[in-house]
Protein backbone atom coordinates (compact mmCIF):
# COMPACT_ATOMS: atom_id res chain seq x y z
CA UNK A 1 0.00 0.00 0.00
CA UNK A 2 1.28 3.04 -1.53
CA UNK A 3 -0.14 6.51 -0.20
CA UNK A 4 1.20 9.69 -1.49
CA UNK A 5 -0.15 12.81 0.06
CA UNK A 6 2.41 15.19 -0.65
CA UNK A 7 0.52 17.26 -3.35
CA UNK A 8 -3.18 18.85 -3.44
CA UNK A 9 -4.77 15.02 -3.97
CA UNK A 10 -4.34 12.06 -2.08
CA UNK A 11 -3.27 9.45 -4.53
CA UNK A 12 -2.99 5.71 -4.40
CA UNK A 13 -1.42 3.18 -6.15
CA UNK A 14 -3.66 -0.01 -5.19
CA UNK A 15 -7.81 -0.61 -3.88
CA UNK A 16 -6.80 -1.03 -0.19
CA UNK A 17 -5.22 2.79 -0.38
CA UNK A 18 -9.28 3.69 -0.86
CA UNK A 19 -9.63 1.97 2.71
CA UNK A 20 -6.81 4.37 4.05
CA UNK A 21 -8.41 7.71 2.33
CA UNK A 22 -12.27 7.03 3.32
CA UNK A 23 -10.47 5.48 7.13
CA UNK A 24 -9.28 9.39 6.91
CA UNK A 25 -12.29 11.09 5.47
CA UNK A 26 -14.56 10.32 8.32
CA UNK A 27 -18.20 11.41 7.04
CA UNK A 28 -20.10 13.33 9.23
CA UNK A 29 -17.10 12.06 11.54
CA UNK A 30 -18.26 8.42 11.40
CA UNK A 31 -15.35 6.09 11.38
CA UNK A 32 -16.10 3.46 8.23
CA UNK A 33 -15.59 -0.26 9.85
CA UNK A 34 -16.39 -1.83 6.26
CA UNK A 35 -15.75 -1.29 2.82
CA UNK A 36 -17.14 -3.13 -0.64
CA UNK A 37 -15.01 -3.43 -3.15
CA UNK A 38 -16.55 -2.97 -6.81
CA UNK A 39 -16.49 -6.08 -8.89
CA UNK A 40 -18.01 -7.20 -11.99
CA UNK A 41 -19.44 -10.46 -13.01
CA UNK A 42 -17.71 -9.82 -16.06
CA UNK A 43 -14.37 -10.38 -14.11
CA UNK A 44 -13.45 -6.45 -14.52
CA UNK A 45 -13.07 -4.15 -11.31
CA UNK A 46 -12.94 -0.66 -13.06
CA UNK A 47 -15.89 1.37 -13.57
CA UNK A 48 -17.28 4.68 -14.28
CA UNK A 49 -19.71 6.66 -11.78
CA UNK A 50 -22.94 8.61 -12.76
CA UNK A 51 -24.64 10.23 -10.02
CA UNK A 52 -27.78 12.20 -9.60
CA UNK A 53 -26.06 14.33 -6.76
CA UNK A 54 -28.75 16.10 -5.64
CA UNK A 55 -30.64 13.48 -4.11
CA UNK A 56 -27.66 11.83 -2.92
CA UNK A 57 -27.87 9.13 -5.56
CA UNK A 58 -25.22 6.78 -7.41
CA UNK A 59 -24.94 4.35 -9.69
CA UNK A 60 -21.80 2.47 -11.25
CA UNK A 61 -21.41 1.76 -14.52
CA UNK A 62 -18.70 -1.43 -15.67
CA UNK A 63 -16.43 -0.18 -18.55
CA UNK A 64 -15.41 -3.45 -19.78
CA UNK A 65 -19.17 -4.93 -20.38
CA UNK A 66 -21.08 -1.85 -19.56
CA UNK A 67 -23.20 -3.67 -16.28
CA UNK A 68 -25.39 -0.51 -14.59
CA UNK A 69 -26.00 -1.30 -10.63
CA UNK A 70 -27.39 1.08 -8.29
CA UNK A 71 -25.85 1.81 -5.25
CA UNK A 72 -27.27 1.18 -1.98
CA UNK A 73 -30.95 2.07 -2.79
CA UNK A 74 -30.27 4.67 -5.25
CA UNK A 75 -32.76 2.74 -7.70
CA UNK A 76 -36.15 3.45 -5.71
CA UNK A 77 -35.34 7.05 -6.15
CA UNK A 78 -33.12 7.28 -9.07
CA UNK A 79 -35.13 9.80 -11.93
CA UNK A 80 -34.39 9.52 -15.16
CA UNK A 81 -36.08 12.68 -16.21
CA UNK A 82 -33.23 14.05 -13.90
CA UNK A 83 -29.78 15.35 -15.19
CA UNK A 84 -27.12 12.62 -14.67
CA UNK A 85 -23.40 13.88 -13.41
CA UNK A 86 -20.40 11.86 -14.22
CA UNK A 87 -17.81 11.71 -11.77
CA UNK A 88 -14.19 12.69 -13.53
CA UNK A 89 -11.32 13.14 -11.79
CA UNK A 90 -8.89 16.39 -11.52
CA UNK A 91 -6.84 14.49 -14.66
CA UNK A 92 -10.10 14.29 -17.04
CA UNK A 93 -10.23 10.80 -16.20
CA UNK A 94 -13.50 8.71 -15.85
CA UNK A 95 -12.53 5.10 -14.43
CA UNK A 96 -12.07 4.06 -11.66
CA UNK A 97 -11.99 1.14 -8.79
CA UNK A 98 -14.87 2.41 -6.65
CA UNK A 99 -15.46 1.48 -2.90
CA UNK A 100 -18.36 1.78 -0.60
CA UNK A 101 -17.51 2.43 2.56
CA UNK A 102 -20.28 1.90 5.57
CA UNK A 103 -20.21 3.27 9.28
CA UNK A 104 -21.64 1.28 10.88
CA UNK A 105 -23.97 0.63 14.07
CA UNK A 106 -25.41 -2.01 16.61
CA UNK A 107 -24.29 -5.27 17.83
CA UNK A 108 -23.18 -8.40 15.58
CA UNK A 109 -26.55 -9.69 14.49
CA UNK A 110 -28.37 -6.48 14.13
CA UNK A 111 -26.49 -4.32 12.18
CA UNK A 112 -27.14 -0.78 10.55
CA UNK A 113 -25.53 1.17 8.33
CA UNK A 114 -25.46 4.76 9.63
CA UNK A 115 -23.56 6.52 6.65
CA UNK A 116 -22.35 5.48 3.48
CA UNK A 117 -19.61 6.65 1.81
CA UNK A 118 -19.36 6.44 -2.36
CA UNK A 119 -15.34 6.59 -3.10
CA UNK A 120 -13.09 5.96 -5.84
CA UNK A 121 -9.22 5.87 -7.18
CA UNK A 122 -8.90 6.75 -10.35
CA UNK A 123 -6.82 4.09 -12.99
CA UNK A 124 -5.09 6.79 -14.88
CA UNK A 125 -3.55 8.98 -12.39
CA UNK A 126 -4.08 7.35 -8.62
CA UNK A 127 -5.86 10.28 -7.38
CA UNK A 128 -8.69 9.28 -4.32
CA UNK A 129 -11.64 11.13 -3.78
CA UNK A 130 -15.50 10.70 -2.63
CA UNK A 131 -18.49 11.95 -4.77
CA UNK A 132 -20.53 11.16 -2.20
CA UNK A 133 -21.75 10.23 1.31
CA UNK A 134 -25.19 10.56 2.56
CA UNK A 135 -26.82 9.33 5.88
CA UNK A 136 -28.53 5.40 5.51
CA UNK A 137 -30.95 3.34 7.84
CA UNK A 138 -30.56 0.23 5.67
CA UNK A 139 -29.91 -3.17 7.65
CA UNK A 140 -26.81 -5.00 6.72
CA UNK A 141 -29.20 -7.93 6.49
CA UNK A 142 -30.59 -5.75 3.41
CA UNK A 143 -28.78 -7.01 0.23
CA UNK A 144 -29.14 -3.25 -1.14
CA UNK A 145 -26.88 -1.78 2.22
CA UNK A 146 -23.60 -3.43 0.44
CA UNK A 147 -25.31 -2.74 -3.22
CA UNK A 148 -22.33 -0.99 -5.80
CA UNK A 149 -21.59 -3.33 -8.48
CA UNK A 150 -22.94 -6.87 -9.74
CA UNK A 151 -20.88 -9.15 -7.89
CA UNK A 152 -22.65 -11.55 -5.40
CA UNK A 153 -21.91 -11.95 -2.73
CA UNK A 154 -20.12 -8.44 -2.65
CA UNK A 155 -16.48 -8.56 -1.73
CA UNK A 156 -16.71 -6.57 1.92
CA UNK A 157 -13.51 -5.43 2.97
CA UNK A 158 -12.83 -5.40 7.25
CA UNK A 159 -10.79 -1.36 7.57
CA UNK A 160 -9.46 -2.17 10.54
CA UNK A 161 -8.25 -5.68 9.75
CA UNK A 162 -6.42 -4.44 6.63
CA UNK A 163 -5.25 -1.73 7.59
CA UNK A 164 -3.67 -2.99 10.76
CA UNK A 165 -0.18 -4.62 9.02
ZN1 LIG B 1 -18.46 -6.05 -16.36
ZN1 LIG C 1 -7.01 10.83 -12.58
Amino acid sequence: MTIDDSGEWWRGTEFVDLLEYLDALEPEGYPIQKVVEARCTCGDGVFHVHLQPDDELAQTECVACGALTFVADSEQHWDVADDIEDVACPCGGTTFEVGLGLAIRGDAGEEWVRWASLGHRCVSCGVLGSALNWKSDLSLSDDASTRVSPQTPPKVWDVAAALDD
